[in-house]
C-alpha cells in the first residue's frame, strides 16, 4: 500500500517526536566523526536507570554505526535521539559488543526502526539462553517502570573476526574467543584510530567476572595491543589511550597469580579471599562488593583446570 506524502510526513513527525520525548544524553566527541555516550561508573540502580556502560557511535559517509544499545527500550530510544542530535544521517548498523543486559536490552528500540543488529554467534546464543533471566534481574535493580516496553531482540547479523565496510567506513572486528564473556566483539575504526573495546577493558571499576574465562580474557587483550590505537573507548569508565589497556590486564594477572598461589598452598576459596587482597585496585569502584567474588570465581576456574589435568597443584 502506497502512503501519501501527508501520511509520510505524519509518520516522520511521530518518529521525530518520540525521539524528542526520549531526550538526548550527554555526548563526548573523541575523534573526527566518533562519539561516546558515557555510562555512569556504578552498578545498575534505579538512580542511574542501568545506564552504566559506554555507548559509541561513528558517523560514516552514508550512515551511522552504533556500538551497544543500552539497558532497556527507553535507553535505546535516548541513544537514537542523541545520535539524531549530532547528525541527520540514518543509523546503518547496531553492533552488540557482548551479551550483557546493559549492552543489549536497548536493541528493541533499534529493531523497531528496522536497523540491523550485528554480534557474534556466541553473543546471540548467550542472549537466547540468559536474557530472560537477566531482564528480570535488571528489572529488580532499576525498577519495572524503567524497563517498560523492553523486549529481548536478538541480533540478526553474524560477526566474526573480519574487516567489513559499513556506511563507507572500514571497520575491523575482532572476536578472540571467550574472555569477559563468550561473545566479546571489539571494533577498531582504522580511520580515526579509535578502539571500542567493550567490557574487555574496564577503567576505574572492578570487572564483573560471572560469565568470564580470565585466562581467555588475558589472551584476548593481546591482539588489542598490536592495533595502532589512538583513542581507547572502554566498556566501562572514561575514554583513554592505548596505555589504558594495561591496568585491567594487571588486575586479572595479579588476581590469577594470587589465587593460584593460595590454591597450591591448599587454602580454601574462602581463605583465598583474604590472601588475594590487591590494594593497587582498592580505589576502583565496586572493589568492596566484587573483588572477593572475583577471587572465588578465579579459584573455581583454577580448581576446574587442575581437576581437568592442568596441574595447578603439582
Ligand atoms: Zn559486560
Amino acid at each position: 500500500m502506497r502512503r501519501t506524502s501527508r501520511q509520510l510526513l505524519a509518520a516522520a513527525f511521530v518518529f521525530a517526536s518520540s525521539l524528542a520525548a526520549a531526550g538526548s544524553l550527554p555526548v563526548q566527541r573523541v575523534a573526527d566523526d566518533v562519539y561516546v555516550i558515557p555510562g555512569v561508573l556504578a552498578d545498575a540502580s534505579s538512580a542511574n536507570r542501568g545506564r552504566v556502560v559506554n555507548t559509541g557511535f561513528i558517523v560514516g559517509r552514508d550512515g551511522v554505526i552504533v556500538v551497544d544499545s543500552g539497558a532497556n527500550h527507553g535507553h535505546g530510544e535516548a541513544i537514537l535521539a542523541t545520535v539524531a542530535s549530532v547528525t541527520g544521517k540514518p543509523v546503518a548498523l547496531l553492533i552488540n559488543s557482548h551479551p550483557h543486559p546493559q549492552n543489549v536490552l536497548g536493541n528493541s528500540a533499534f529493531a523497531a526502526r528496522g536497523i540491523p543488529i550485528l554480534a557474534t554467534a556466541a553473543t546471540a546464543a548467550a542472549m537466547r539462553a540468559r536474557c530472560p533471566d537477566c531482564l528480570r534481574s535488571l528489572e529488580r535493580s532499576v525498577g519495572a517502570e524503567v524497563m517498560a516496553a523492553t523486549r529481548i531482540q536478538l541480533p540478526d547479523r553474524v560477526a566474526a573476526s573480519e574487516v567489513r565496510e559499513v556506511a563507507g567506513r572500514r571497520l575491523t572486528l575482532l572476536h578472540a574467543g571467550h574472555g569477559h564473556t563468550e561473545g566479546d566483539l571489539v571494533l577498531f575504526d582504522a580511520a580515526s584510530g579509535v578502539l571500542f573495546a567493550g567490557d574487555l577493558v574496564y577503567r576505574g571499576q572492578v570487572p564483573h567476572l560471572s560469565e568470564s574465562d580470565t585466562a581467555g580474557w588475558l589472551a584476548s587483550l593481546q591482539p588489542l595491543r598490536e592495533l595502532p590505537v589512538r583513542t581507547l573507548v572502554p566498556g566501562r569508565g572514561p575514554v583513554g589511550t592505548a596505555a589504558d589497556l594495561a591496568p585491567i590486564g594487571r588486575y586479572l594477572l595479579q588476581l590469577r597469580q594470587r589465587v593460584a598461589a593460595a590454591y597450591r598452598d591448599g587454602r580454601s576459596a574462602d581463605e583465598a579471599i583474604a590472601l588475594a587482597d590487591l590494594p593497587e585496585f582498592s580505589s576502583w569502584q565496586g572493589y568492596a562488593e566484587r573483588h572477593g567474588r572475583n577471587v572465588q570465581h578465579v579459584y573455581f576456574e583454577i580448581e576446574r583446570d587442575d581437576l581437568n589435568g592442568g596441574g595447578a597443584r603439582r
